[in-house]
């Protein structure tokens, strides 16, 4: 594969159609680190057309399970051999650190075990007494068809994975889209894949833009269904484009998670060192470009000056940089649109009554090496409320907002109130009262003294517009697959209905 030819259709990597290709740019210096090719919309067709064929007549959907499964362990192992690799690769496309990077190839590599593991054990059908012994009715599951994958750019790999695996493992052929900000680790993945010994057609990548090349997915007569991972506005564009074909939609949305604090969870030295802790990992990991990072703390009032002071303590010490050098912390916002993004979300939380408590502008190009990356500072912005854009909004970047609350359902009326629901976290040293609140908050996972693990056997996914469908555990592999009836009669008999 030379530098561009980044598409993968049939089997054969090539470049665009058109020939167009598309400059990746490294976040942390936003000077050129790859070319890949711009595909689009025939470059598209092509790909679900190989889908269509490898689906509708080729190998894989016939495959069996065990063999099915076997690949999906290959693959694991790959990204296992080629760890650092591969962390390089997502570290200096996303700008998130090295570490960052490793812990995602083992958690994908997780995904893809897991998903071996499930549809060996979930493989059988289910029968069902039909009350009679001359008939045999049987509930089976068959692979949905063409799966078309769109993934976002904060995390390529999992979400790549957390939907390929899946549908491979269900007997599916797919056409996946990377963001066209971040594809190369999907490249890599798709390298893999066939490495692993992946049939032609059974795996195709596009690299593109959205519109075309997410939009003809959508839109597709011949897929059968439609993975997104990504924003609102996009995931209810593909939502619209899919209509008319009524195939299957499952979407993975944004979000604007609540941080629960109570006074209780801080009484002791230890207890409150971890509750700052767990609440600056929540808003800063990876620059808060993360779908279920806590942007909003809510915490008692009794304890908010105490809480924000050394929040703000901390936050102001990040180390920002390159995610590649060695004790760097936080790495740059992935673009410049997402920082101009994050600079106006702050500059509109002040113009509404916002006080900056850290942060709160881009560090000075001394203070941060490559100067010319997009780091913003994290921020803590005190006196925040339900009505201020910044705490509504997903802002996806580096912005803590503070509330306060002083009893149990006043927390749970503002952990509710967002029109989202991915995730959120209530900390408290009464467990009766973590978990009264936990089965109150509607979102769809919560968190108990902890904030941001997920595990690949428990589902992941969104209440509210944070999306439709659940990625991960047994609902993971259910929503790439059909279900059919076989009702067999095995003496079979006229019923006359019609007299004549
Ligand atoms: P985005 O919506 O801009 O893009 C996501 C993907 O959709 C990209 O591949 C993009 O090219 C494609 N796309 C854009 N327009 C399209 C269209 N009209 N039709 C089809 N595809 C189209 O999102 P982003 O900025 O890449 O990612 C950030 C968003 O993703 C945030 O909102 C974040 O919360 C969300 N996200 C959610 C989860 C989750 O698990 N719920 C995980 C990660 C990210």
């Amino acid at each position: 594969m030379s530098a561009h030819e980044t598409l993968h259709i049939d089997g054969v990597w090539r470049s665009a159609a058109s020939g167009a290709t598309r400059e990746v740019l490294d976040p942390a210096d936003a000077q050129p680190l790859a070319l890949v090719a711009e595909g689009g919309t025939e470059d598209t067709d092509a790909a679900v057309a190989a889908a269509r064929r490898a689906f509708d007549s080729g190998p894989w959907p016939r495959t069996p399970v065990a063999e099915r499964a076997a690949l999906l362990r290959r693959v694991a192992d790959l990204l296992q051999r080629d760890r650092e690799d591969i962390a390089l690769i997502e570290s200096r496309d996303t700008g998130k650190t090295l570490e960052e990077g490793r812990v995602d190839v083992d958690d994908v590599t997780n995904a893809f075990r897991y998903f071996a593991d499930l549809v060996v054990n979930e493989s059988g059908g289910r029968v069902v007494d039909a009350g009679s012994p001359d008939i045999h009715s049987v509930v089976v599951h068959e692979p949905v068809g063409v799966c078309a994958l769109i993934t976002p750019w904060n995390y390529p790999l999992l979400q790549a994975s957390w939907k390929v695996a899946p549908a491979l493992a269900a007997g599916n052929t797919f056409v996946i889209k990377p963001s066209e900000i971040t594809p190369l680790s999907t490249v890599r993945l798709m390298e893999l894949l066939v490495e692993a010994g992946l049939p032609a057609g059974a795996g195709n990548l596009v690299t593109g833009a959205g519109d075309p090349v997410g939009a003809r997915l959508s839109e597709h007569p011949d897929v059968d269904l439609i993975s997104f991972t990504g924003g609102l506005p996009s995931g209810t564009r593909v939502m619209r484009a899919a209509a008319p074909t009524v195939k299957k939609v499952a979407l993975e949305l944004g979000g604007k998670n609540p941080n629960v604090v109570f006074a209780d969870a801080c009484a002791t030295d230890e207890g409150f060192d971890t509750a700052v802790d767990q609440a600056l990992n929540a808003a800063f990991i990876h620059s808060g470009q993360v779908c279920s990072a806590g942007s909003r703390l809510i915490v008692e009032e009794s304890v908010r000056d105490r809480f924000v002071a050394e929040l703000a303590r901390r936050a102001a010490r990040i180390t920002l940089g390159r995610g590649t050098e060695p004790g760097v912390e936080c790495g740059p916002l992935v673009s410049a649109a997402q920082l101009a993004k994050v600079e106006e979300y702050v500059a509109s939380a002040v113009a509404e009554g916002a006080e900056v408590r850290c942060g709160g502008a881009r560090p000075a190009p001394s203070a941060v090496r490559p100067a010319t990356g997009y780091f913003y500072a994290p921020t803590v912005l005190d006196y925040c409320h339900g009505a201020m854009r910044v705490v509504r909004e997903e802002t996806f970047g580096p912005i803590l907002t503070v509330e306060t609350f002083r009893t149990e359902d006043e927390a749970v009326a503002l952990a509710n109130d967002t029109e989202y629901g991915l995730a959120g976290a209530v900390w408290s040293a009464d467990t009766a009262r973590a978990r009264r609140v936990a089965a109150r908050l509607r979102h769809g996972t919560v968190w108990i003294n902890d904030y941001h693990p997920y595990l690949p056997q428990a589902e992941w996914g969104g209440f509210g517009k944070s999306g439709i469908g659940r990625e991960l555990g047994p609902s993971g592999l259910a929503e790439y697959r059909e279900t059919k009836h076989v009702y067999e009669n095995l003496a079979p008999r006229p019923v006359r209905w019609f007299a004549g």
